[in-house]
């Protein structure tokens, strides 16, 4: 391809829109134009990317035996339906009606979809085990699309999904597919952590997410040094510091507290810490306001809380709200004389003696409450977001958090797809039984910006081989210098005859500029031919990650196409 006629739209200045440094080279180097929040367009730079990282993972998951098939995005709510999670999803699925006024919407996941055509064509144990897979653009309505492509509402993943006649042939399977996540990542030379997740709204017995520690991303991972336990941070156990103070219940009391609703303002009002305070807070579960006790130096971990009530979507009230149940101004909550609604604690709070709590008055507390006594929870449990410095609750090691991004997610659904669905199979011993089933997703475009996050340096980014946009880029620093020109189109005109994947920078623009931009969009090898040809007849070859020499341009021709002979090599062996 000629840079002069490639559509490689780079940009100098850092994008406004820019979250992280990955989503900043994917704009700056052309790889994607948004064309509303959380949907984008690849451009070709980065659509080629994407078809390689395609190829990667299509072909570790040929080699376990997957086969690969193609869902609709647009499904019907019927099926839906059957599962429960035309609601579970709420408005995190795009829904709409057709002309004929049926509901429709576009799918986050296909585990109704592949389960409908399990259940009407595989009929026998004899045709089990069996792995499908596809990749789809899934659909999404996040409240927040954020980070580029990697919250997105509109992107492309691979899933999987297998059928096996027990648990024990599950468990192969899951192991299979945990195994060919493994080879995907280590071929895209990515760093990552293997956690204990929430399975959320896909269900299921017990999952694993993929996590790339990146320092940025939303997703927080919560791992121990001394044992290896790492888990989302959505799922993480811990063992915290408990706070004891002793001494006899108290009769409650109430302080006015003038100028203090902040835990911060209350504590140095009363000259005790956060750990003596109960936090109430209010949200809407789903619809119903819920309140939520904690102990002041502790915060709510929502998935837990979302978990336990069995909601679709918790959200804090709006201060109106707060003021309606509580009859006070935001930051006066508490427990006790509340109007009814369900109350959830932490389990750390029925263990505190003679608490503070705000008093469901304006600028007051009250003191001396206690759990039992004074108020009960409608559910104890265990909704402490988990945080670094906490002890590992196996080895009593400190606890570190790490920011990073999910990029794969295997789960283990035995049969909570299969049943309510009616899927089901003959048995070798003659009797009807549900498939028992697994999942395992992969966000492709999560992974073309895991890859930009972790693999970038200050001049752009830095492609693992098999799936750069090109494989090497000849810069001929002058096009008006007819040596220069004609060596450089030699080259290219070999290197394109051989198969290989080349760039000439044929612009009439500064040497300087060349390589910046090459830089950017990272092409790993750089051959430039420049003044040093004219003197010495050697051209130079540069590899992104930094090696230089100075060599014959026969050496710098062969050199690319062994390259690119390698990389053909490899991708053959997995097929
Ligand atoms: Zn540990």
């Amino acid at each position: 391809m000629r840079w002069s006629s490639a559509f490689i739209p780079t940009r100098r200045d850092k994008p406004a829109e820019a979250e992280t440094r990955g989503h900043e080279l994917m704009l700056r180097a052309g790889m994607i134009k948004q064309l509303s929040s959380g949907i984008y367009s690849y451009l070709p730079p980065g659509y080629r990317v994407i078809r390689k990282l395609e190829e990667v993972v299509r072909q570790e998951m040929v080699r376990v035996g997957a086969q690969e098939l193609f869902m609709p995005a647009m499904q019907p709510r019927e099926i839906w339906d059957e599962t429960g999670r035309w609601d579970k999803y709420g408005s995190n699925m795009v829904k709409f009606r057709d002309r004929n006024n049926r509901a429709y919407g576009l799918a986050p996941t296909h585990e109704e979809a592949v389960t409908d055509i399990v259940r009407a064509l595989v009929l026998s144990y004899r045709q089990l085990p069996l792995s499908l897979f596809q990749i789809q653009t899934k659909f999404r309505d996040e409240a927040r699309p954020r980070f580029g492509v990697i919250r997105a509402r509109e992107f492309s993943m691979k899933d999987a999904y297998s059928f096996d006649i027990d648990e024990q042939g599950l468990d192969r399977s899951f192991q299979a597919m945990f195994d060919a996540y493994v080879r995907i990542l280590q071929r895209l030379r990515l760093p990552s952590i293997a956690v204990e997740a929430d399975s959320g709204a896909i269900g299921g017995t017990g999952s694993v997410e993929f996590m790339i520690p990146t320092g940025t991303g939303e997703d927080q991972i919560i791992y121990c040094d001394g044992c290896g336990y790492a888990a989302n941070i959505e799922k993480a156990v811990s063992r915290y510091e408990p706070y004891y103070f002793d001494g006899d219940m108290l009769s409650t009391e109430i302080v006015p507290t003038p100028h203090a609703s902040t835990i911060d303002e209350v504590s140095a009002f009363f000259d005790v810490p956060a750990q003596r305070f109960i936090k109430t807070l209010i949200y809407y579960a789903d619809n119903t306001p819920i309140a939520a006790l904690i102990r002041g130096d502790h915060e709510v971990n929502e998935v837990k809380l979302a978990n336990a009530v069995g909601c679709q979507e918790l959200v804090l009230a709006d201060a109106r709200t707060i003021e309606e149940i509580t009859h006070a101004r935001v930051g006066f909550a508490g427990p006790v004389g509340i109007d009814r609604i369900p109350i959830y604690c932490d389990d750390a709070v029925p263990l505190m003696r003679n608490a503070l709590t705000g008093a469901n008055q304006d600028d007051a507390h009250m003191i001396n409450v206690n759990y039992g006594r004074d108020f009960v929870a409608d559910q104890v449990l265990d909704m402490r977001r988990t945080a670094a410095g906490d002890h590992c609750t196996r080895c009593d090691g400190p606890l570190r958090v790490q920011r990073g991004i999910e990029v794969g997610h295997v789960f283990k659904l035995g049969t909570v797809y299969s049943e309510p669905m009616h899927a089901t199979f003959a048995a070798e011993d003659g009797s009807e039984r549900p498939f028992v089933m697994g999942c395992y997703g992969i966000g492709i475009s999560r992974l073309v910006a895991a890859v930009i996050e972790t693999s970038n340096d200050e001049n752009g980014i830095i492609w693992p081989l098999e799936i750069a946009p090109y494989l090497a880029v000849i810069i001929p620093t002058n096009v008006d210098t007819p040596q220069i020109r004609d060596v450089a189109e030699k080259m290219y005109a070999e290197l394109c005859e051989e198969g290989c994947e080349v760039l000439i920078d044929d612009r009439a623009v500064s040497a300087g500029t060349k390589f910046k931009d090459n830089d950017l969009i990272g092409i790993p090898v750089t051959i430039t031919v420049g003044k040093n040809y004219l003197s010495s007849g050697l051209v130079e070859y540069r590899l992104r990650t930094g090696a230089l020499a100075a060599i014959p341009e026969e050496t710098a021709v062969s050199r690319v196409c062994d390259l690119s002979e390698m990389l053909r090599n490899q991708s053959e062996r997995y097929i």
